[in-house]
């Protein structure tokens, strides 16, 4: 239990996780990581997160068919407001 890799626990390092990710800083090179499997592994789980969660809502999309949906779901409401239910 007094093993300290990179002059951090492992709770620091994980509090410190979204930030480094968020630099876009390369974790592999982490000086925790080196020394902490557990820490590798967490890492690796994050990132097959990351994969799934973007190739679910892929960026590519494009928006202009999303906001011509919109568009006419909300005229559909509007015409329909005054009228029928
Ligand atoms: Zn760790």
């Amino acid at each position: 239990m007094s093993a300290n890799p990179g002059g951090m626990n492992c709770s620091e390092f994980q509090a410190r996780l979204p930030k480094l990710i968020g630099s876009g800083e390369n974790l592999a090179h982490h000086p925790h990581l080196q020394g902490c499997e557990l820490c590798r592994a967490l890492l690796a789980d994050l990132e097959t997160i990351a994969q799934a969660a973007r190739s679910l809502f892929p960026i590519a999309e494009p928006s202009t068919k999303v906001w011509q949906n919109i568009e006419s779901a909300i005229k559909d409401e509007a015409s329909g407001s005054s009228g029928h239910r």
